[in-house]
């Protein structure tokens, strides 16, 4: 096991969009080498601007990191990077360790690392909590499942992105608790965004209902800190875009089915953002509050909004 170090190791980052760029610019900042690939022209030209090193193909970046780590939008995306035609599988060195940061299923994260193994390629998986702002604070969650002596060799690494990181156990791991806290998430945004429509079409305003909320056993981060200071305002930028939320919706559906756990509210959860991602696909998932509320005929918003 070699050690990953500032100024000798050369971390490669395939996925530099909204997360991907500024957690690649954190670990350029503590000293690694960087080099970034994207499909995107426009990324790979804002990094370069931010003083990374681009390359041209993700076999490249493969054959020579020590370190590999993607930052993708979804399943199929990551296992065309490391199983496909030039892809990690067939590029990297043996030895070489890989981090996928983005939030996919445990059963595609599964099968790459089998496959991975077969080359002597190593796999963690550690997707992300919190957003960009986070991103580019260094300060995100990580939620990591992986063999525990190559979760401690990157822990220096991880740590230049995060300050909050918790080991799940084996591979795989990771992004199943990512899904459940996304399900949590986008349920609770659900649940208050409807209660909300009831208790405004009663005539009860939205103060009121936090308010009593947030003395009862009902109190929530969504309803009382993070909605209160911005999408009850009426700014539903992003954040965590819809069409993403839906994506960690429909993959833990699926994981759910694949396990045999029945859910119904899973399942109206999912609609709900089906619908919201038709409605504001480039807004902010809480836009849930807006089809609710339209729908209701009511405004969710504070009074001082
Ligand atoms: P994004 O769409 O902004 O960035 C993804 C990047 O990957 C893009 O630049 C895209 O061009 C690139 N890409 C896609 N396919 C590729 C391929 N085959 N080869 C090379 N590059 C490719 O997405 P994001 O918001 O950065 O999210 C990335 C992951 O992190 C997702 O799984 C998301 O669910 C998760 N996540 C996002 C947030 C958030 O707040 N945005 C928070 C936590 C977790």
């Amino acid at each position: 096991m070699s050690a990953i170090v500032p100024g000798q190791s050369v971390i490669g980052f395939i996925g530099i969009g909204t997360m991907g760029l500024p957690m690649a610019l954190n670990v350029a900042k503590a000293g690694y080498e960087l080099k970034v690939f994207d499909l995107s022209e426009k990324a790979l030209a804002e990094a370069k601007a931010a003083g990374a090193t681009p390359v041209a193909s993700v076999a490249e970046l493969a054959r020579t990191s020590d370190v590999i780590i993607t930052m993708l939008p979804d399943a199929p995306d990551v296992e065309k990077i490391t199983l496909g035609q030039d892809g990690i599988e067939s590029a990297a060195r043996p030895g070489t360790l890989y981090v996928d940061m983005s939030t996919i299923d445990p059963g595609t994260s599964r099968r790459v690392a089998v496959r991975l193994a077969e080359r002597g390629i190593r796999m963690i998986d550690s997707p992300v909590a919190r957003g960009v702002e986070n991103a580019r604070a260094g300060t995100l969650a990580l939620m990591i499942g992986g063999d525990k002596a190559d979760v401690d060799e990157a822990m220096p690494l991880l740590r230049t992105m995060a300050d909050t990181i918790t080991y799940c156990g084996p591979l795989g791991n990771g992004v199943a608790m990512k899904l459940v806290n996304n399900f949590l998430s986008a349920g609770i945004v659900s649940t208050v965004a409807e209660a909300c429509a009831i208790g405004l079409k009663a005539g009860l305003p939205l103060d009121m209902i936090v308010a009593i909320s947030g003395a009862t056993g009902t109190n929530n981060a969504w309803m009382h800190k993070l909605m209160p200071s911005k999408a009850f305002l009426g700014d539903f930028s992003p954040g965590f875009m819809t069409p993403l939320a839906r994506k960690d919706q429909r993959l833990a559906l699926a994981f759910a089915e694949d396990m045999g756990v029945p859910l119904t509210l899973g399942k109206a959860v999912f609609e709900l953002l089906t619908q919201t991602a038709g409605v504001y696909p480039r807004e902010d998932f809480t836009s849930i509050l807006r089809v609710v509320g339209d729908g209701a005929g009511v405004k969710i918003r504070l009074p001082e909004a």
